[in-house]
């Protein structure tokens, strides 16, 4: 039963609650894309391949784009004005330098399975490392998000004229003549110091009084922790807030499935999710309540998305350990899980429910169970 409409009273959350027509169908739409598969922006040796709602329309949430940097090549200086950056390093080695608001400025070196994460319209840039070319995923906390259409300091000044420019920054316009008249995106140079040369300045004014606590920084080893948790059948590896302080709207994932293993059926209360199959086969399944149910096969190199609330599961239907990278537009993780949900209520309520003896529910497991393997969970 549904009331009167409220009036309108300034709260515009009320919005978030309105049914999303793609969403609203009798049919749920593809969560699927094989974000590896396409062609993006290719130049030279380097690419971004981007999985936005152009691409992938039910991914209004959250947008990635899979990357690779050249030895020698910048994926140049540029902020996002819609959306905070995530990512995770596949190979290779990065360098990132990045500037907080209050004038910090921090550069971090990236290995394989290291994360960062840059604020909303906080300015930086990425240069491949050492003479092997790097790859990683960027997750970006908006889905109408594109890195195409990001803020490049050459898209910026090329269209500044060279009067204001030489005002701006105190140097005769002649001294100017020949940077870039239309955007870098990558800017191809020499392979970079090993060890960072300094910034021009640390220009972050000294605060009075009290000394300020020091900025956050922007890296975390993900996978040089031990996994947050181990379970027979697989493996989880977290990061968010409570971890990795300065990832505010933001949490990731690694699960190692082994194969026949089930990230089991659940789903978050709090944030979409966007997943890329690091390696491996898997079926996605997603429920969207009114009986509707999707399953798609992911393989390595594809993306799939899952709404805020959608029911869903996780299964390798391969051979080998499945490895997927989730990124969610939370900065804490959230989840009910179906084992849990079940443990959580009266034998008799779920025997009435279920039409079956109450004797059954006292056999299934009484823990979150988050990862099965193949033979399913031990009774407990
Ligand atoms: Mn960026
Ligand atoms: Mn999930």
């Amino acid at each position: 039963m549904s009331g009167p409409l409220p009036a309108f009273s300034g709260d515009t959350s009320f919005q978030n609650n309105m049914p999303d027509p793609l969403l609203a169908g009798k049919e749920l739409p593809s969560f699927k894309f094989a974000l590896d598969k396409s062609v993006g922006k290719v130049m030279r040796q380097s690419y971004g391949k981007e999985a936005t709602v152009e691409q992938l329309p039910i991914s209004k949430g959250l947008a990635g784009v899979s990357m690779k940097i050249e030895p020698g090549a910048m994926r140049e200086l540029h902020w996002h004005a819609t959306a905070a950056e995530w990512a995770f390093v596949l190979e290779g080695r990065v360098r990132t330098t990045v500037l907080d608001p209050d004038g910090n400025s921090e550069t971090n070196d990236f290995d394989a399975g290291d994360v960062w994460y840059f604020p909303r319209g906080h300015p930086h840039m990425l240069e491949c490392l050492g003479n092997s070319p790097c790859r990683f995923i960027l997750i970006f906390d908006n889905g109408y998000f594109s890195e195409f259409g990001t803020f490049s300091i050459t898209d910026w000044l090329g269209h500044a004229s060279p009067a204001l420019l030489a005002k701006n920054l105190g140097v005769p316009e002649s001294a100017l003549a020949g940077i870039p008249k239309s955007e870098a995106y990558f800017s191809f140079g020499e392979i970079p110091p090993e060890k960072a040369a300094p910034v021009l300045a640390q220009s972050a004014a000294p605060a009075p009084g009290a000394k300020p606590p020091p900025p956050l920084t922007h890296r975390f080893a993900l996978m040089s922790q031990p996994p947050h948790r181990v379970f027979n059948g697989g493996r989880e590896w977290r990061v968010d807030s409570t971890n990795f302080p300065i990832s505010r709207t933001m949490t990731g994932l690694v699960l190692e499935l082994e194969p026949g293993a089930l990230r089991e059926l659940h789903w978050h209360p709090n944030a979409d999710e966007w997943t890329y199959i690091l390696d491996g086969n898997v079926s996605m399944t997603l429920f969207g309540s009114h009986g509707r149910y999707r399953v798609e096969q992911l393989d390595t190199g594809d993306v799939g998305y899952i709404p805020q609330g959608y029911g869903h599961s996780i299964e390798n239907i391969g051979t080998k350990t499945a490895r997927i990278l989730i990124g969610f537009n939370a900065g804490i993780y959230s989840a009910i899980d179906l084992s849990q949900w079940i443990a959580g209520n009266p034998a008799d309520v779920l025997a009435t429910n279920f039409g079956k003896p109450a004797e059954l529910f006292s056999r299934l497991p009484k823990r979150d169970v988050f990862i099965a393997p193949k033979e399913g969970p031990k009774a407990d």
